[in-house]
């Protein structure tokens, strides 16, 4: 399948956020591909065949193969299966007209720009743009989605499919990802404004000092090694002005920071004791933390685990830190050896300059202004 090298509908969300990035990974060569995008085509393939009516069952399916990747039965059960019975509670008495795999553009409005959409469907007044996501990593939205407004807008200016589109009112973006399926209705308004944010992106892309910028869409960047962002050199173009900045001015700033941090932190310590009532917080709801795993039962575990590994292979053992050995020797009535420590500080941190602790002296930057002034 071929892409377009300015934008698509999977790279739709980076190039909005970060015009930029074209240039950048128009300079790299082309990812390999991986055992999970190859599994995803076939599914992909699969699914259009099964929805052209090309094949009778989805069990016909199974044996067919993209590179190393073959369909077997439990691909069938768990993805092929599950993603038509999921798309049948949109289309539950099978009333809609659609179109599988369709290469969808921009034409003369926005040139080289187009993807491939993989359901594309009028029901009643409705536009649908259906997405399969057959991987099972992170969980993708439906809301907001950029893949989905980019097909849905490109989809609107081809001509074997804009019938879609003609006098629908309401459009839904639908990701399938089983055994999930999501839905977001939007309007064509809300894709009017999209390809005004499209076709300026695209305009800046053009540009040598279009911006750069990272945040979520950087996950699947193939610029990322050269990305100036990322390997700081936009962070040491900044140190470089940092003599410019108005001192006075962010001392300030820091102590209305100050403030304004325990303000934040009673505020969440609030919310949390309001939750914990069971009073609702619009927005918001308690969740469990991220639970760390222990021995059921360590007697049990350790006799299991001895059959694999030796007993010096499951017990650790490492000295006390200073702190316990400190507490051991004063019930002895004993201080720690002079000499047997040394405190290592784990970096700096920012203090009032009324704290009692002594200010940290950045050699580096004073040993290179008095260098310079020897050489001056
Ligand atoms: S890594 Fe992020 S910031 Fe850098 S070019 Fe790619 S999308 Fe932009």
């Amino acid at each position: 399948m071929k892409h377009s090298n300015i934008v698509g509908g999977s790279t739709a969300e980076r190039v909005i956020n970060c015009p930029g990035s074209v240039k950048l990974v128009a300079t790299m060569p082309p990812k390999p591909s991986s055992t999970f995008a190859d599994e995803g085509t076939l599914l992909h393939d699969c699914i259009a065949d099964l929805l052209d009516l090309k094949v009778a069952s989805a069990k016909d399916l199974i044996g067919r193969q993209y590179n190393e990747q073959i369909v077997t039965e439990e691909l069938v059960e768990d993805k092929l299966l599950v993603a038509m019975r999921l798309l049948n509670t949109i289309d539950p008495n099978n009333e809609m007209d659609y179109e599988v795999e369709q290469r969808v553009g921009f034409g003369d409005f926005l040139p080289g720009v187009f993807g491939s959409s993989d359901l594309l469907g009028r029901l009643g007044d409705t536009a649908i743009v259906l997405d399969w996501k057959f991987g099972s990593g992170v969980p993708v939205e439906a809301e907001e989605n950029a893949q989905g407004l980019f097909y849905a807008c490109a989809a609107r200016r081809t001509d074997a499919t804009k019938w879609i589109f003609k006098g629908a009112t309401k459009v839904k973006i639908v990701i399938v990802q089983p055994p999930s399926i999501k839905v977001w209705e939007t309007t064509p308004e809300r894709l009017d404004l999209f390809e005004v944010q499209l076709a300026s992106a695209v305009l800046e892309a053009k540009q040598d000092d279009a911006m750069l910028s990272a945040g979520k869409w950087c996950k699947w960047c193939a610029a990322k090694p050269v990305c100036p962002v990322m390997t700081g050199e936009v962070a040491r173009v900044g140190a470089a002005q940092i003599a410019a900045l108005p001192a006075d001015l962010i001392g300030g700033y820091l102590k209305t920071a100050d403030q304004l941090e325990a303000w934040i932190a009673d505020l969440r310590a609030l919310a949390f004791t309001m939750l914990e009532a069971g009073a609702p917080v619009p927005g918001y709801k308690l969740v469990a933390k991220r639970a760390t795993r222990s021995w059921a039962n360590e007697e049990t575990a350790k006799a299991l685990l001895l059959e694999h590994l030796p007993e010096s292979e499951l017990t650790e053992t490492k000295m006390c830190s200073p702190a316990v050995v400190e507490k051991k020797l004063k019930k002895l009535k004993l201080a720690l050896p002079e000499g047997s420590t040394v405190a290592i500080s784990s970096g700096t941190t920012l203090a009032d300059v009324d704290d009692p602790r002594p200010q940290v002296l950045q050699l580096g930057s004073q040993l290179k202004s008095a260098l310079s002034k020897l050489q001056g």
